[in-house]
């Protein structure tokens, strides 16, 4: 219908972004289909409408002059190709029509830019300016830009970037490695609400700790989880070293993903020892000890899920028990805790949390964090 539509109104008409590189890659159907028209997305949005029988809705955003079409699960977006040019302050770009190939060129990703003609003159085939397609061949997430340009105008790139690399297992390249790491400060103009979005993104993949590991690598974690981030290091007195808490934690999120697509449970896997940076101490007699870091944590989940937008409902009730829960239960019965509101909590929590606890912690590195450190350095 759609190529039927772009015939009638004779406009150059193609899908493009991730509709075509997740067909190319065979993963899944994608529901949001993109489709730029070189002319008016909307009018084109409105004509395909016109030639359905049922008529679906046409949502028209005239200031971004986009039209949306909503056909059961399926979300059609149409757009107008565009070229765009950013200000320093700000990811909102000014926006004037442009080419196929501008359009292509604002994309982040050469992956990203693949258009997939619908016309019925060439139906079919595949624009790739960018060699994008060899590019998803290699797997390698490359901008189609100078990286330093299409990661400062945009910074959420950034993360869109460590988060395909975890979605699909590709490798970002190196030079784009390095602008990310140049641009880090740039998340800065990015909202909370959007970061978090890719966070939780990239927890839902099969290792998220792909993602947490570039993340730190590039400098980015501390910015945005900066509790995490203080969790790196071991500390040695008298002889006596502890474990790698961030290793071990991006160890224990990859031991949970196989076991549920809970993005809760997720969250509570990174989040489980955040309380042992600030509650660390030596002493002479018993060593190492992270006292309290369970009501520490869950006190600081609630402050993280603030700072992030994360619902401070239920869902993070449900992270803090689990935090709680996650080391030592016993602690939970000890007198000196004087936080009833903390305490609550641990009584209302069931067994089935200490079980996916449990379940999550079973077979860790514990002091030697460099075998798993050793796969994120390939
Ligand atoms: P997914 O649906 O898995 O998130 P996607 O590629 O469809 O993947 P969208 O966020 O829906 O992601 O974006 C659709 C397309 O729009 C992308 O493929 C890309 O071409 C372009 N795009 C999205 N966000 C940006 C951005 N911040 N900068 C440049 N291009 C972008």
């Amino acid at each position: 219908t759609i190529s039927k539509a772009a015939d009638d109104l004779e406009l150059d008409t193609y899908v493009i972004g991730g509709f075509v590189r997740d067909l190319l890659l065979d993963r899944g159907n994608h529901k949001d289909i993109d489709v730029v028209a070189v002319g008016s997305g909307i009018l084109l949005a409105k004509k395909v409408s016109k030639l359905l029988l049922h008529t679906p809705k046409v949502q028209v955003f005239k200031n971004y002059g986009t039209a949306m079409l909503r056909d059961g699960d399926l979300e059609i977006e149409f757009v107008g190709a565009r070229k765009e040019s950013y200000s320093y302050d700000s990811r909102n770009p000014v926006v004037e029509d442009g080419t196929l190939e501008d359009d292509q060129n604002r994309r982040d990703f050469t992956i990203n830019t693949l258009a997939l003609s619908l016309n019925g003159k060439d139906f079919g085939n595949i624009l790739d300016p960018f060699n994008g397609l060899k590019d998803l061949n290699s797997q390698i997430i490359r901008t189609p830009l100078d990286p330093d340009i299409t990661y400062s105008d945009d910074p959420l790139r950034m993360l869109r970037a460590i988060r395909f690399a975890t979605q699909l297992n590709f490798t970002i390249e190196p030079k784009s490695l390095k602008a990310i790491t140049r641009n880090k400060d740039r998340i800065q103009i990015i909202s909370r609400e959007r970061i978090t979005d890719e966070l939780n993104k990239i927890l839902l993949t099969e290792k998220p700790s792909v993602g947490f590991a570039l993340l730190h690598k590039t400098g980015l974690l501390p910015l945005i989880l900066p509790q995490l981030t203080a969790l790196e290091g071991i500390e040695e007195v008298e002889g006596q070293r502890h474990k790698d808490n961030f290793w071990h934690t991006l160890e224990v999120v990859d031991n949970i993903a196989p076991h549920t697509d809970d993005l809760w449970l997720r969250w509570a896997a990174l989040l489980h020892d955040i309380g042992k940076a600030p509650t660390k101490k030596f002493h002479k007699k018993i060593g190492w000890t992270f006292h309290g870091h369970e009501f520490m944590g869950a006190k600081m989940v609630y402050q993280l899920f603030k700072n992030l937008r994360l619902p401070l409902n239920e869902k993070m009730k449900y992270v803090q028990k689990l935090v709680l829960m996650s080391s030592r239960p016993i602690v939970i019965a000890d007198e000196k805790v004087t936080d009833s509101a903390v305490r609550r909590l641990v009584f209302d929590a069931g067994d089935d949390i200490e079980d996916l606890m449990t379940l999550c912690e079973a077979d860790i590195t514990t002091k030697n964090p460099n075998r798993f450190k050793k796969y994120h350095n390939n």
